[in-house]
């Protein structure tokens, strides 16, 4: 754990995202953003350890990351109507492996779309309401994915 990480924050429960943590498993947290999303169920998977990067992480979290990735596409399809999932990882501001699953819905604007998302405008915000109601979702719809 890093004193100054916003990840570990939420891996030790010091910060909540509104929307809650989608999914835990020994080795990561799949978490709703901390920050208003414009994508309900855009969600952030990380490791629970403080690893830099990809390049840290160990061959049994490198081997459980694929699969997990999956079930939570997976899920986003099956809860939320997804009709695609992007997998976005950049790692400029955040040094905590993480990985953004961003879902992309049919009346997604194209203005939203791919990495477009990043430049949501506070207007394209949803709401803190309708952003929570989309993990609870996934999170139950994850559970039955990995079942
Ligand atoms: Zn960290």
């Amino acid at each position: 754990v890093s004193a100054e990480c916003v990840e570990c924050d939420v891996v030790s429960g010091k910060k909540t995202p509104a929307g809650g943590i989608v999914l835990e498993t020994p080795l990561f947290l799949v978490h709703a953003l901390l920050a208003p999303t414009p994508l309900p169920g855009w969600v952030v998977l990380a490791p629970k350890r403080h690893a830099r990067w990809w390049w840290e992480l160990s061959p049994d979290e490198l081997a459980a990351l694929g699969p997990l990735a999956a079930r939570v596409f997976e899920a986003q399809r099956a809860a939320l109507d997804a009709e695609h999932g992007y997998a976005i990882a950049l790692g400029d501001q955040l040094h905590h492996m993480h990985l953004h699953l961003v879902p992309r819905y049919k009346g997604t604007p194209a203005h939203l779309r791919g990495r477009l998302a990043f430049d949501a405008k506070p207007g394209d915000m949803a709401s803190d309401a309708e952003a929570a109601a989309a993990a609870k979702k996934l999170a139950l719809a994850c559970v039955t994915e990995g079942s």
